[in-house]
Parts: structure tokens; C-alpha cells; sequence
């Protein structure tokens, strides 16, 4: 699959590694659908990465946490650009300051990580199935695959979401869809300043609680050049399987806290 003309559907590209992974995209021709929920932002990205463009990209407004949204989004985007050949369900969100989080926390991160995604591809799929090819790629997280303290509630819907990437590989790979997951390792993105909080050198902070071996933490295109290659038919025989592109910290394991006593609160 050459990616000029193809259709994508990139989910959180309103910002960081998710607006990497659309601003890719388009640099290599394909047409591109932007999404969030915050319509100013959402707006003014996709003029600013649509200018710089050969191929068409389009904002749509969509909550991805509610039982409509996946839908709407997915009908919207099939009438803005066709049928959608690429999807990158990238849209998350974490809340990890600790283990015990509100009932509120946990159902925010289980409707956008898990059941924003399932509503979403399964309303995608039937049209790419007709067309006879598909991508999937599902962004998860290292937190997925290894136990990291106070993570609990985000690392088990990123388990969740790999654990669909599985299901569907099986289910749709005989109708020409792959689908497969991708494993980011740290991206300093607002959502993780704001996660990491104010008056810290967030990437130093992020380094020191993870680790990681690499010495630096993953650029927005150290994770977009993965993703673009993983929906080229050069990686044709790719399919079911996780992407680690996090700087050995699945690998390797975790040095958290390595030059302290205790990981940090
Ligand atoms: P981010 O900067 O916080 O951006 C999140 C994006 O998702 C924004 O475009 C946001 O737009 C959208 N979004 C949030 N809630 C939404 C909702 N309910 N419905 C629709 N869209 C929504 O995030 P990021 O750090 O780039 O992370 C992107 C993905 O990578 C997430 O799945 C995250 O778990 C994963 N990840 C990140 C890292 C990292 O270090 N950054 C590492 C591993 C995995 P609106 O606010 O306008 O809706």
C-alpha cells in the first residue's frame, strides 16, 4: 500500500504523539482525518498541518468516552473522505498519581482506552472489509506488559486494548485487515506535562522514573515513523503482534527508581 490517496483516521491528533502520527501521515500523501473534542484546537491544527500538505486533511469534533461518539465519528469521516483504510486508534487517557483513583477516573480511561476503540473499529471494519484491505494500529503503552507502581487502573486498559489487537488480528485478518499494537515509550506530550505536574524538568523527571537505558525519552517521530511503517504493505507479513517503540524498556525492564530508594510518589 502506497500511502498517497489512502484514507486515515488518526483519534486524539489534536496533540502530541497522536498530531505526530496525522502530521506523518500527510507529509507521505495520504489524507488525513483529525479528531478531538475541543473544536478551536482541533480546528487550528488541521489548517496548520493541512497547509503544509499534498493530501486533504479534515477536522472532526468527536468524545470518543461516550456511546455515540465512536459512531458518529466513524459515519462522519466515511462521507468527509470515503472509506477509512488506516486507523490509529491513538486517543487516551491517563490518570496515574497513584492506585486508588474515583470511580469517575476509572470509567473515563475504560470509555476512551477500551470502549471509545472497540465502538470505533468494529464501525470501520465492515468497510474495510469489503475493500479487502485494512490497518489497524492500536497505540498501548510499556505499562501494558510489566507492572509499574500506581499505574493499576491505566495499565489495564492498555492490557485490554492489546488484548483486542489480538482478537481482531484473528477475527479480521482473513478479510485483508491487519491490526496490531504499538507500544510508545515516553513522549514529553502536554498530556504528560500536565500529567507529570508544574515546577519539575518534566523530561528529567520522566527519564529518572522510568529508566530507561536509551538515556533520552521518544520524539513524536520516533513513534509516527514506526506507526507510518506498520500501515506500508512493506510490512505486509506484520500482523497480531506488539510494536515496542520505547527505547528497550519492555526489553530491558524497568530501572525504575534505580537511583533512589523508593519510586517516586
Ligand atoms: P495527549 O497529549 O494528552 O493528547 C490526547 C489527545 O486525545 C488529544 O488530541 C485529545 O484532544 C484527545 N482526547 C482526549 N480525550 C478524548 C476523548 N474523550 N474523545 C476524543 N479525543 C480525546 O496524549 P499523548 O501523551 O500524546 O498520548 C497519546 C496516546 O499515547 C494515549 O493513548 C496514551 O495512553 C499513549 N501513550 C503515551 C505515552 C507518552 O509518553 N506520551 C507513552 C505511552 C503511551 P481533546 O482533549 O480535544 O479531546
Amino acid at each position: 500500500m502506497t500511502l498517497g490517496g489512502t484514507h486515515v483516521l488518526v483519534t486524539g491528533s489534536t496533540s502530541g504523539i497522536g498530531e505526530s502520527i496525522a502530521e506523518h501521515f500527510l507529509r507521505e500523501g495520504a489524507d488525513v482525518v483529525v479528531t478531538g473534542r475541543d473544536e478551536a484546537r482541533g480546528k487550528s491544527v488541521a489548517k496548520r498541518l493541512g497547509s503544509a500538505a499534498s493530501g486533504r486533511c479534515v477536522f472532526i469534533a468527536a468524545d470518543l468516552a461516550t456511546a455515540e461518539g465512536p459512531g458518529a465519528l466513524a459515519a462522519a469521516a466515511e462521507s468527509r473522505l470515503g472509506g477509512i483504510d488506516i486507523l490509529v486508534n491513538n486517543a487516551g487517557s491517563y490518570k496515574i498519581d497513584g492506585t486508588p483513583i474515583s470511580a469517575a477516573d476509572f470509567d473515563e480511561m475504560m470509555h476512551l482506552n477500551v470502549r471509545g476503540v472497540h465502538l470505533l473499529t468494529t464501525a470501520l471494519v465492515p468497510g474495510m472489509a469489503e475493500r479487502g484491505s485494512g490497518v489497524v494500529v492500536n497505540i498501548t503503552s510499556p505499562v501494558a506488559y510489566r507492572g509499574y507502581p500506581g499505574m493499576a487502573a491505566y495499565a489495564g486498559t492498555k492490557a485490554a486494548l492489546d488484548m483486542l489487537t489480538k482478537c481482531w488480528a484473528a477475527e479480521y485478518g482473513r478479510s485483508g485487515i491487519r491490526v496490531m499494537a504499538l507500544s510508545p515509550g515516553p513522549v514529553i506530550t502536554p498530556g504528560v506535562e500536565e500529567a507529570v505536574g508544574t515546577g519539575v524538568n518534566v523530561p528529567q523527571e520522566v527519564l529518572t522514573r522510568t529508566g530507561l537505558v536509551v538515556g533520552r525519552v521518544a520524539t513524536g517521530l520516533d513513534i509516527s515513523s514506526a506507526v507510518v511503517f506498520l500501515a506500508r504493505t512493506d510490512a505486509a507479513y506484520i500482523h497480531g503482534t506488539t510494536f515496542h517503540v520505547d527505547g528497550g524498556m519492555n526489553g530491558v525492564g524497568s530501572l525504575w527508581g534505580a537511583d533512589k530508594d523508593a519510586p517516586p510518589e
